[in-house]
């Protein structure tokens, strides 16, 4: 879904779409009336501390839609069940005080998540746009599919992107990676990304390597 309003559980209402539709994404209102009728409650989404933040932002309208370390919400999610299946889901704000209408990553199948149960899945954070112009998610997949680890294929989506940009010091990327063994990989552009993996009843939280480590 893309470009919807007022509802919290969009990765939920995505499913809704997968399961409910024929289709595979829906915008906007359509999305929302697509959501109304299946039980979610329209939510004032906007806080307190980000209308304040908005409204100090307004003072100078800096358009500048950079993503680094600080200022990115996307979160992805890969799962391998008992019987072998991959599941993936990922949900966003994107960027802050962006145009209207601007759609990132995280809902563009094959850019922010695709998950092949064949082979295995992958999902993305950072700056959108270098991602989808990379489809960087489905990029990560067919890597797997033609042999390499879930850290390999990490790196080298990754590195597509860091040799198409003079200036990765301005933008944070960063992809996680699972297949059908079970392994994981991740990487990114700047220090600073992390992922929570949990396997056999243990949670560990691993830092991810960058290509600007140091
Ligand atoms: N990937 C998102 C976007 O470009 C930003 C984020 O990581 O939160 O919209």
């Amino acid at each position: 879904v893309v470009c919807v309003e007022n509802i919290t559980n969009v990765a939920a209402l995505a499913k809704v779409v997968m399961e409910e539709t024929p289709h595979v994404m829906l915008a906007g209102k359509g999305a929302e009336e697509l959501a109304y009728k299946n039980g979610f409650q329209a939510e004032q989404l906007l806080t307190d501390s980000s209308e304040a933040a908005y409204r100090e932002w307004l003072k100078t309208s800096e358009y500048k839609p950079i993503i680094n370390i600080e200022n990115h919400d996307t979160i992805g999610m890969l799962c391998l069940d008992q019987h072998g299946d991959i599941a993936g889901a990922c949900t966003t704000s994107g960027l802050s005080y962006k145009m209207k209408g601007r759609v990132g990553d995280s809902p563009i199948i094959g850019s922010g998540l695709f998950v092949d149960n064949e082979i295995g899945g992958a999902a993305a954070t950072g700056m959108g746009e270098e991602i989808m112009k990379t489809v960087g998610s489905f990029l990560i997949v067919e890597l797997m599919r033609q042999g390499k680890t879930p850290q390999e294929a990490c790196e080298e989506a990754v590195q597509r992107i860091v040799t198409k940009n003079k200036n990765i010091e301005n933008f944070q990327v960063a992809y996680i990676a699972l297949n059908k063994k079970g392994e994981t990989g991740s990487y990114c552009i700047h220090p600073g990304f992390a992922m929570m993996q949990y396997k056999d009843g243990t949670n560990s939280r691993i830092t991810s390597a960058a290509t600007l480590d140091s």
